[in-house]
Protein backbone atom coordinates (compact mmCIF):
# COMPACT_ATOMS: atom_id res chain seq x y z
CA UNK A 1 0.00 0.00 0.00
CA UNK A 2 2.81 2.42 1.17
CA UNK A 3 4.49 1.51 -2.19
CA UNK A 4 1.64 2.75 -4.08
CA UNK A 5 1.37 6.17 -2.04
CA UNK A 6 5.15 6.42 -2.62
CA UNK A 7 4.74 6.07 -6.08
CA UNK A 8 1.74 8.77 -6.37
CA UNK A 9 3.56 10.56 -4.23
CA UNK A 10 6.98 10.32 -6.71
CA UNK A 11 4.90 11.15 -10.03
CA UNK A 12 3.50 14.55 -8.47
CA UNK A 13 6.50 15.76 -6.89
CA UNK A 14 9.26 14.02 -8.30
CA UNK A 15 11.18 15.84 -11.52
CA UNK A 16 10.98 13.76 -14.35
CA UNK A 17 14.30 13.54 -16.85
CA UNK A 18 12.81 15.50 -19.48
CA UNK A 19 14.54 13.55 -22.08
CA UNK A 20 14.08 9.69 -20.98
CA UNK A 21 10.84 10.34 -18.82
CA UNK A 22 12.38 8.79 -15.73
CA UNK A 23 12.81 10.45 -12.57
CA UNK A 24 14.84 8.00 -10.34
CA UNK A 25 17.60 11.33 -10.37
CA UNK A 26 14.62 13.89 -9.65
CA UNK A 27 16.54 15.65 -11.95
CA UNK A 28 14.84 17.74 -15.02
CA UNK A 29 18.26 16.04 -17.13
CA UNK A 30 19.81 12.56 -15.45
CA UNK A 31 22.99 11.95 -15.78
CA UNK A 32 22.50 9.26 -18.12
CA UNK A 33 21.04 11.34 -20.92
CA UNK A 34 23.54 14.35 -20.00
CA UNK A 35 26.33 11.23 -20.61
CA UNK A 36 24.88 10.90 -23.54
CA UNK A 37 26.14 14.51 -24.87
CA UNK A 38 28.76 14.11 -27.27
CA UNK A 39 31.23 17.78 -27.56
CA UNK A 40 33.02 18.50 -30.48
CA UNK A 41 36.69 18.85 -30.55
CA UNK A 42 38.22 22.29 -27.85
CA UNK A 43 39.07 24.24 -30.95
CA UNK A 44 37.64 27.13 -33.02
CA UNK A 45 35.02 25.84 -35.05
CA UNK A 46 34.66 29.08 -37.11
CA UNK A 47 35.94 32.08 -38.23
CA UNK A 48 33.37 34.69 -38.58
CA UNK A 49 35.30 38.08 -39.78
CA UNK A 50 38.62 38.12 -37.56
CA UNK A 51 36.27 36.74 -35.02
CA UNK A 52 37.11 32.60 -33.37
CA UNK A 53 33.32 31.11 -32.98
CA UNK A 54 33.57 28.06 -30.63
CA UNK A 55 30.78 25.21 -30.75
CA UNK A 56 30.00 22.84 -28.07
CA UNK A 57 28.33 19.91 -29.94
CA UNK A 58 26.01 19.45 -32.84
CA UNK A 59 22.36 20.67 -33.19
CA UNK A 60 20.60 16.98 -33.15
CA UNK A 61 19.57 14.29 -30.60
CA UNK A 62 19.34 15.64 -26.61
CA UNK A 63 20.91 18.75 -27.98
CA UNK A 64 18.04 19.57 -30.19
CA UNK A 65 15.48 18.37 -27.90
CA UNK A 66 17.44 20.88 -25.16
CA UNK A 67 17.51 23.56 -26.92
CA UNK A 68 13.63 23.51 -28.74
CA UNK A 69 12.93 23.10 -24.97
CA UNK A 70 14.43 26.05 -23.60
CA UNK A 71 13.62 28.27 -26.43
CA UNK A 72 9.87 26.44 -27.91
CA UNK A 73 8.08 24.63 -24.80
CA UNK A 74 8.91 27.12 -22.11
CA UNK A 75 11.08 24.65 -20.06
CA UNK A 76 13.08 27.44 -18.47
CA UNK A 77 14.60 25.04 -16.51
CA UNK A 78 16.55 22.92 -18.79
CA UNK A 79 18.82 26.99 -19.47
CA UNK A 80 21.27 25.76 -16.72
CA UNK A 81 21.75 22.20 -18.47
CA UNK A 82 22.33 23.71 -21.67
CA UNK A 83 24.92 26.00 -19.95
CA UNK A 84 26.03 23.75 -18.52
CA UNK A 85 26.89 21.99 -21.33
CA UNK A 86 28.42 25.17 -22.51
CA UNK A 87 30.61 25.35 -19.48
CA UNK A 88 32.00 21.83 -19.33
CA UNK A 89 33.06 22.54 -23.05
CA UNK A 90 34.26 26.33 -22.56
CA UNK A 91 36.54 25.20 -19.90
CA UNK A 92 38.52 23.29 -22.13
CA UNK A 93 39.77 26.03 -24.32
CA UNK A 94 42.64 28.58 -23.49
CA UNK A 95 40.94 31.74 -23.65
CA UNK A 96 38.66 30.93 -21.14
CA UNK A 97 40.63 31.91 -18.34
CA UNK A 98 40.44 35.66 -19.48
CA UNK A 99 38.32 38.57 -18.29
CA UNK A 100 34.20 38.18 -20.38
CA UNK A 101 31.41 39.54 -20.13
CA UNK A 102 28.55 37.24 -21.59
CA UNK A 103 26.56 39.05 -24.62
CA UNK A 104 23.44 36.80 -25.46
CA UNK A 105 21.92 37.55 -28.86
CA UNK A 106 18.93 39.66 -28.40
CA UNK A 107 15.65 39.02 -29.37
CA UNK A 108 13.91 42.07 -30.73
CA UNK A 109 10.93 43.26 -28.19
CA UNK A 110 7.95 42.01 -30.07
CA UNK A 111 9.48 38.59 -30.39
CA UNK A 112 10.52 38.72 -26.27
CA UNK A 113 7.12 40.01 -25.70
CA UNK A 114 5.21 36.76 -27.98
CA UNK A 115 7.93 34.60 -26.02
CA UNK A 116 7.80 35.96 -23.06
CA UNK A 117 11.71 35.80 -22.49
CA UNK A 118 15.06 35.32 -24.44
CA UNK A 119 16.03 31.91 -23.69
CA UNK A 120 19.51 33.09 -24.18
CA UNK A 121 19.52 35.75 -21.47
CA UNK A 122 18.41 32.86 -19.39
CA UNK A 123 21.54 30.44 -20.87
CA UNK A 124 23.61 33.00 -20.06
CA UNK A 125 22.96 33.87 -16.78
CA UNK A 126 23.40 29.88 -15.90
CA UNK A 127 26.66 30.15 -17.98
CA UNK A 128 27.95 33.19 -16.12
CA UNK A 129 27.18 31.94 -12.81
CA UNK A 130 29.33 28.72 -13.33
CA UNK A 131 32.33 30.59 -15.29
CA UNK A 132 32.53 33.28 -12.79
CA UNK A 133 31.92 36.16 -15.57
CA UNK A 134 28.89 38.98 -15.80
CA UNK A 135 26.46 39.27 -18.52
CA UNK A 136 25.44 42.49 -20.21
CA UNK A 137 22.68 42.47 -22.50
CA UNK A 138 21.94 45.80 -23.03
CA UNK A 139 25.46 46.47 -25.07
CA UNK A 140 23.66 45.22 -28.16
CA UNK A 141 19.98 45.79 -29.14
CA UNK A 142 17.55 43.82 -31.67
CA UNK A 143 16.11 46.98 -33.92
CA UNK A 144 14.87 45.27 -36.82
CA UNK A 145 12.19 42.55 -36.62
CA UNK A 146 13.56 39.17 -39.24
CA UNK A 147 12.03 36.77 -40.84
CA UNK A 148 12.67 33.40 -39.24
CA UNK A 149 16.13 32.49 -40.77
CA UNK A 150 15.77 28.89 -41.45
CA UNK A 151 13.95 28.87 -44.67
CA UNK A 152 15.92 31.84 -46.07
CA UNK A 153 19.21 31.37 -48.51
CA UNK A 154 22.88 32.58 -47.20
CA UNK A 155 21.85 36.11 -49.54
CA UNK A 156 18.07 36.61 -47.79
CA UNK A 157 19.56 35.85 -44.90
CA UNK A 158 22.17 38.56 -45.01
CA UNK A 159 19.47 40.85 -46.12
CA UNK A 160 16.82 40.34 -43.60
CA UNK A 161 19.71 41.06 -41.00
CA UNK A 162 21.02 43.54 -42.12
CA UNK A 163 21.29 46.81 -39.56
CA UNK A 164 19.09 44.68 -37.42
CA UNK A 165 21.19 45.49 -34.41
CA UNK A 166 22.31 48.59 -32.59
CA UNK A 167 25.15 48.96 -30.17
CA UNK A 168 24.73 51.12 -27.47
CA UNK A 169 28.02 53.19 -26.45
CA UNK A 170 27.05 54.16 -23.02
CA UNK A 171 26.80 51.07 -22.30
CA UNK A 172 30.13 49.45 -23.81
CA UNK A 173 31.95 52.21 -21.50
CA UNK A 174 31.71 49.84 -18.58
CA UNK A 175 33.37 47.14 -20.52
CA UNK A 176 36.42 48.54 -22.15
CA UNK A 177 38.85 46.34 -20.65
CA UNK A 178 37.21 42.90 -21.00
CA UNK A 179 36.50 40.79 -23.95
CA UNK A 180 33.26 40.07 -25.08
CA UNK A 181 31.56 36.35 -25.28
CA UNK A 182 28.73 36.13 -27.77
CA UNK A 183 26.03 33.88 -27.09
CA UNK A 184 23.92 31.77 -29.32
CA UNK A 185 21.96 28.79 -29.47
CA UNK A 186 22.49 27.46 -33.05
CA UNK A 187 24.94 27.74 -35.56
CA UNK A 188 24.02 27.56 -39.30
CA UNK A 189 24.94 29.88 -41.31
CA UNK A 190 26.73 32.05 -39.22
CA UNK A 191 24.89 35.20 -40.72
CA UNK A 192 23.18 36.20 -36.91
CA UNK A 193 27.12 36.25 -35.39
CA UNK A 194 28.35 37.81 -38.40
CA UNK A 195 26.35 40.83 -38.28
CA UNK A 196 26.55 41.29 -34.66
CA UNK A 197 30.45 41.18 -34.60
CA UNK A 198 29.79 43.80 -37.92
CA UNK A 199 27.72 46.36 -34.88
CA UNK A 200 30.42 45.75 -32.54
CA UNK A 201 33.16 46.43 -35.18
CA UNK A 202 31.27 49.90 -36.33
CA UNK A 203 30.63 50.59 -32.74
CA UNK A 204 34.22 50.37 -32.25
CA UNK A 205 35.09 46.80 -30.48
CA UNK A 206 38.35 45.78 -31.80
CA UNK A 207 38.33 42.43 -32.79
CA UNK A 208 40.60 40.61 -30.79
CA UNK A 209 38.22 41.57 -27.79
CA UNK A 210 35.22 39.48 -29.65
CA UNK A 211 34.40 35.67 -29.38
CA UNK A 212 31.38 33.90 -30.10
CA UNK A 213 30.20 31.15 -28.36
CA UNK A 214 27.49 28.85 -29.48
CA UNK A 215 25.82 25.75 -27.92
CA UNK A 216 25.35 23.49 -31.26
CA UNK A 217 25.73 23.85 -34.50
CA UNK A 218 23.81 22.52 -37.48
CA UNK A 219 25.78 19.07 -39.34
CA UNK A 220 26.59 20.74 -42.45
CA UNK A 221 29.42 22.73 -40.53
CA UNK A 222 31.43 19.85 -39.48
CA UNK A 223 33.45 18.98 -42.26
ZN1 LIG B 1 17.21 10.95 -18.70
Amino acid sequence: MFGIFKQLLDLIYKKRCYFCKKSYENTKMCSKCYGRIKFLPFSVMKNIDGVPVYCASIYKNEIQKLIRGVKYHNQKELAYYQAKIMFDYWQNIAVSSGDFVVVPVPLHKSRQKQRGYNHMVLVAKEFAKLCGYEVLEAVIERVKETKPQYRLTQIEREQNLKDAFKFNREVCELISDKNILILDDILTTGATLSEIIKTFKQGGIDREKLFAFTTSCSEHNIV
